[in-house]
């Protein structure tokens, strides 16, 4: 098992920095007593980084997967000295692609903050959101009302970015979740053995179980531009999105 140690509170996200255990090595992977590398899942890409031990040339991470319980980080030899050979019971040391994982957490908030500006508008809700590179798509179960055409839906959501609203998060027990205004908003509905839940509050805007990882404010998000929408079968429409700016406002934490 491994301990997912991005998720326990805002600052957890920002670790780049970790040490752990390794505790077993499946083919061609690596598992660890705990990890903050974010494995592929809920829309959001796999953190890339390093892995190896303290002092030595290190692998590159290039995948993360969940596997039961356990996280697996799938390891590539760099070019120059081969790092050397890990076992179980050795401490490593990880190192995220900050720029990467950085990305997604403002990928993910602006989605977030999107697929609630719409339902609150219209009531149409977000069946699927996926996210990659400086773009994602956000999967409506219907269209947007000619009342919101997407470049009005644009304006509002990036003058809520510029806000700044405080993203936080906070861990409640599934009968609480259940009485929210919002467990309702989403139409995929939470596995049953989901107890307690990990909401995702944007301030005054949102509130919406997530396992992925977010930015602390929603000004460190940017800017977002949104392209013309994609019919899909069944009445649904697909929403394209992608950060609109190419500076990064990181705020380490
Ligand atoms: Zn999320």
């Amino acid at each position: 098992m491994t301990e997912l140690a991005y998720l326990a509170d805002e600052a957890s996200a920002y670790t780049r920095e970790f040490t752990a255990t390794v505790v077993a090595l499946p083919p061609g992977g690596v598992v660890l007593d705990r990890t903050y590398f974010y494995p592929v899942g809920g829309g959001q890409q796999a953190d890339h980084g390093t892995l190896g031990r303290p002092g030595e040339p290190r692998y590159s991470v290039v995948d993360v997967t969940k596997s039961g319980s356990s996280a697996v980080h799938r390891l590539r030899k760099p070019p120059g000295p081969a790092p050397p050979v890990l076992q179980v019971g050795q401490e490593v040391a990880g190192s995220l692609d900050w720029e990467r994982r950085h990305r997604h957490m403002r990928l993910h908030t602006g989605q977030h903050l999107l697929s609630a500006l719409v339902f609150q508008r219209t009531g149409v809700r977000t069946r699927e959101a996926t996210m990659s590179g400086s773009s994602g798509i956000v999967d409506l179960e219907g269209p947007l009302p000619p009342g919101l055409p997407v470049d009005v839906l644009a304006e509002a959501t990036n003058a809520l970015l510029r806000e700044d609203r405080r993203v936080s998060i906070r861990h409640v027990s599934r009968q609480e979740w259940e009485q929210h205004p919002t467990a309702r908003s989403g139409l995929v509905p939470l596995p049953r053995h989901v107890d307690p839940v990990r909401i995702i509050d944007i301030e005054g805007i949102d509130a919406c179980p997530c396992g992925g990882t977010h930015v602390r404010a929603t000004g460190e998000v940017g800017a977002v531009a949104l392209d013309p929408p994609v019919p899909l079968s069944l009445g649904a429409v697909r929403l394209p999105f992608r950060l609109s700016d190419g500076a990064s406002p990181s705020r380490p934490g």
